[in-house]
């Protein structure tokens, strides 16, 4: 478990002059330093100590270690004015760490990553719409954004607008001349709305309410417990949570939320706010400073009841949760790929774990992990078994792209055509799902065959012809498509081979010029605003062919949409993930979800060269649970998750010649041990991600093993020198 040195048990400082202070770098352990008589510390204690030439904040972790003559301890600067780190969140901390093998102080630097939530509270300058007022004569565009931005909202930093409206501070300033926009002064704290679990829910169907009625109980009742919430898309698993949600604020506990893509999540926060009267706080990357900031300390101070957030929300110094929901949690975005490497749906388990509280996990396609769990009664689970409403499931059914194949350079087979003529002459919705951004995944030079590749990565260069770009998916990497060849000098000899989103929405537009067709990816849209944009004009039938990738799969529910055709439904099955089937299950099936969801019946069409394949035929037989059983079997018989244990090291550096004697060298010392085996090194799939070369590990154990003990005692003797490092994946779930 706890990294030793670095365990925390409050209230064992008591008279001691020493204490140990864990500081939010990755460093092996907490520090010691000695206590001034005129300051009193507890553990928890937020504090600036020297380090080096200079100082910086720390946590106090426990007494001092004792192992250093305190003569030479140096001292504590200073305590801060900030609610202490509550003893949950540093056993939490810990733990992660010690789980994830990362250095506890990178953990910490997760918990405290608002650092401005500590200094004294300082008076800002907020802006804010005048509503009195009539708008100026010149409302020019950037000036109408700031007042959109301004009139739903709470005063921003003048900073935090200008990147909102996407306009100069100087549209501002001119707004703050006409008297349309005031400055407040912004108290360093708001007190944020409560949300009212007294407000009244839907009438519950039986399923539904003897669902509420188990969650109800282990709420009230307290203690940990893990329950899958399992029911297809549309069955009302939403509204039996807000019950649970209800019955923990009822009971003055604080709650979190996480969801895969807080950013696009805007229609749960609607329906949230509908449902409790009040807007929930939310944490994730796209929050502004201020907000960041306000919401970090409110939580701290229990201010704050209800936190819906991305994975980071975990680390939230949340001073008395007593219930996590976890939606969608099945979702690989719960898995944390860099920096520390960590599993959120597991730990949100582990952080209930410790607090003594109940946690839901939730999905119509949970994953193999939970559905084993829940076998082997580990998890208790609530069943949905029907759309509420009695709306009907959509019909799914494949098209055989052998037998129909679409016309040379198309992707629409006659099938699909037919389908999408009929569903947009009824006058409603189809969505078209490819999960590929951009015009092609590959370009390449008819001439000579020459393929335009990342400089920096193992992948090629995707055309995005909106942006009139190439882009690597994997750095960022950006570029102009080259006069000519750069191989053989050929001019306008590049072919795009395959299709993306931009090249589909080509192709639609010569089918329907008259259809009003949406392109919904991550490059169009990008922010919390964007996203809310985008679904407001679905279903306000703005728009009538939605074309998307992935995020449009996720939770959105449009009335009017009766169609899903799914380009290349093979897409996802290639490749060696052990979770390909699985996943390619989850989201064609979260995909489908999105056709019929109101009166009217959705249809599904899979474009699919292989029809027979399990995963095909679970999806129109709608068989899950056989499906998992069928998974379950294969993953049982190879020793894999969740039946055995993974772990992963990846090795990179500058040199490949570095990168591999390093890896001759891990090589050489791995682990002979009953129940263990050790695959490698092999270049990743990715050889070169961002001009760094990588070699991979596997590393599997029997499930009654801990992977975390042989991986260290490997990993000891290992020297790391110039630009090699060594990262390690517990559980992983990527392989590239
Ligand atoms: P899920 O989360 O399982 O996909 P939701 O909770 O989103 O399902 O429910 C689907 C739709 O049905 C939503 O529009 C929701 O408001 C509605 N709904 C669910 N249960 C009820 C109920 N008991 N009464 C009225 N509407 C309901
Ligand atoms: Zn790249």
């Amino acid at each position: 478990m706890a990294e030793s040195g670095t365990s925390s048990s409050p209230g064992q400082i008591g008279a001691a002059r020493s204490v140990s202070v864990l500081l939010p770098l990755p460093l092996a352990g907490a520090y010691d330093y000695r206590v001034p008589p005129e300051i009193e510390l507890e553990a928890g204690d937020f504090v600036i100590v020297p380090l080096g030439r200079r100082e910086t904040v720390g946590v106090v972790w426990g007494a001092g270690s004792g192992e250093i003559d305190p003569k030479r301890l140096k001292d504590v600067a200073e305590r801060l004015e900030a609610p202490r780190m509550p003893a949950a969140v540093r056993r939490f901390v810990d733990w992660v760490a010690g789980y994830s093998m990362a250095a506890p102080g990178a953990v910490l630097r997760m918990a405290m990553s608002v650092s401005a939530a500590l200094e004294p509270p300082r008076v800002l300058t907020g802006y804010r719409f005048v509503s009195a007022v009539d708008l100026p004569a010149r409302m020019t565009e950037a000036r109408q954004r700031v007042v959109d931005v301004l009139k739903d909202g709470p005063p921003r930093l003048l900073s935090e607008l200008a990147r909102e409206a996407g306009c100069s501070t100087g549209v501002i300033k001119g707004l703050v001349d006409a008297g349309v926009v005031e400055t407040v002064e912004l108290p360093a704290r708001m007190s944020p709305p409560v949300p009212d679990w007294q407000l009244p829910g839907p009438t519950l169907e039986p399923a539904q309410a003897q669902a509420v009625q188990t969650l109800r109980d282990s709420v009230t009742k307290g203690g940990f417990s893990t329950t899958l919430i399992d029911g297809v898309t549309g069955a009302g698993k939403t509204e039996v949570y807000f019950e649970a949600i209800a019955a923990a604020l009822e009971a003055g506990h604080q709650v979190l939320v996480l969801l895969p893509e807080i950013a696009l999540s805007a229609q749960w926060l609607g329906r949230f706010e509908q449902r409790f009267g009040a807007k929930p706080a939310q944490w994730h990357s796209d929050l502004g400073s201020a907000e960041r900031r306000w919401t970090w300390r409110a939580v701290a101070e229990g201010e704050v009841r209800l936190v819906v957030g991305a994975r980071s929300a975990l680390f939230l110094p949340f001073s008395d949760l007593g219930l996590i929901v976890v939606d969608e949690e099945h979702e690989s975005a719960f898995k944390q790929e860099d920096g520390v490497i960590y599993q959120a749906r597991d730990m949100a388990v582990v952080r209930a774990h410790q607090g003594q509280f109940p946690v839901l996990l939730v999905s119509a396609t949970p994953s193999l992990e939970t559905v084993q769990n829940v076998a082997t009664a580990r998890y208790g689970a609530v069943h949905l078994p029907d759309r509420h409403g009695g709306a009907s499931l959509p019909r799914i059914s494949t098209i055989d792209l052998r037998r129909d194949p679409p016309a040379r350079q198309s992707w629409i087979s006659p099938p699909l055509r037919k389908a999408l003529a009929e569903t947009l002459a009824g006058g409603e919705q189809a969505l078209l799902f490819l999960n590929r951004r951009g015009y092609a995944p590959l370009t390449l030079c008819r001439t000579c065959g020459h393929r335009l590749q990342c400089p920096h990565c193992t992948a090629w260069l995707v055309e995005h012809r909106f942006r009139a770009r190439l882009q690597c998916h994997h750095c960022g990497y950006m570029a102009e498509l080259p006069p000519a060849c750069p191989a053989c000098n050929a001019v306008d000899s590049f072919a795009a081979c395959g299709p993306g989103v931009e090249r589909l929405a080509e192709e639609v537009v010569a089918l329907h010029p008259e259809a009003r067709l949406a392109v919904m990816t991550s490059d169009t849209v990008f922010s919390v605003r964007a996203a809310e944009e985008m679904v407001r004009r679905i279903q306000a039938h703005e728009v009538d062919l939605l074309i998307g990738t992935q995020i449009v799969a996720k939770g959105h529910h449009f009335p009017m949409l009766t169609l899903v055709g799914v380009v290349d439904a093979d897409l996802g099955l290639s490749g060696g993930d052990l979770r390909a089937a699985e996943r390619t299950y989850q989201l064609l099936h979260q995909v489908a979800g999105r056709a019929g969801r109101a009166e009217r019946p959705g249809q599904v069409l899979l474009q699919t060269f292989n029809p027979t394949d399990p995963v095909m035929q679970a999806l129109v037989s709608d068989d899950r649970d056989n499906f998992l059983a069928l998974e379950a079997k294969d993953r049982q018989r190879t020793g894999m998750p969740p039946f055995g244990r993974l772990a992963a090291l990846i090795l990179s550096g500058d040199s490949p010649e570095a990168v591999d004697r390093l890896a001759r060298e891990v090589a050489v010392r791995a682990p002979h041990f009953e129940g263990v085996t050790v695959f490698g090194p092999v270049p990743a799939p990715l050889a070169l991600l961002r001009g760094r070369h990588r070699r991979r590990f596997l590393m599997k154990c029997r499930r009654d093993l801990a992977p975390q003990p042989l991986i260290r005692d490997w990993l000891a003797p290992i020297k790391l020198t110039g630009s090699l490092r060594l990262q390690v994946d517990i559980d992983p779930y990527s392989f590239f």
